[in-house]
């Protein structure tokens, strides 16, 4: 199992790569930064090693954005179809990969809520109460 390989790519298919497990870490996060990143209440991504990613195609369409005022955060997106996609951190320590561009479904969720004293205030772990639909 910890040599599985899991395929993503973004919205138009243009970008797509591999990543490897284990995960090094699989979280939420609530942070300001992660919704204006997201566009919504939090980010779910996964953190890995570089030597368990690789791309398949598409880096050369990548456009990526350092926020000069932090430490680490970035964002990085396909710029023929605005998705995330993942990026390399600053330090090139790991790579976060959006776990919304996941094609394969990974053999665990994530692990925890980061900056949860962060979230806005109706953020819910709980969400069971909302009706479902199709
Ligand atoms: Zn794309
Ligand atoms: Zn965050």
């Amino acid at each position: 199992m910890s040599d599985q390989v899991l395929r993503g790519s973004c919205l138009c298919k243009a970008v797509k790569y591999e990543v490897r497990l284990p995960f090094i870490r699989f979280a939420h996060c609530y942070c300001s930064r992660c919704r204006k990143a997201t566009g919504t209440v939090r980010s779910t991504n996964i953190a890995v090693a570089p030597d368990q990613f690789r791309w398949i195609s598409g880096e050369e369409l990548i456009s990526r954005y350092d926020l000069p005022e932090a430490r680490s955060f970035s964002t990085a997106i396909c710029t023929r179809c605005n998705c995330p996609v993942p990026r390399p951190t600053r330090n090139r320590e790991q790579v976060i990969v959006p776990s919304g561009s996941l094609d394969d479904v990974p053999p665990t969720g994530p692990s925890a809520h980061r900056q949860w004293g962060s979230r806005v205030s109706w953020a819910a772990i709980d969400e069971s109460h909302l009706p479902c639909s199709e």
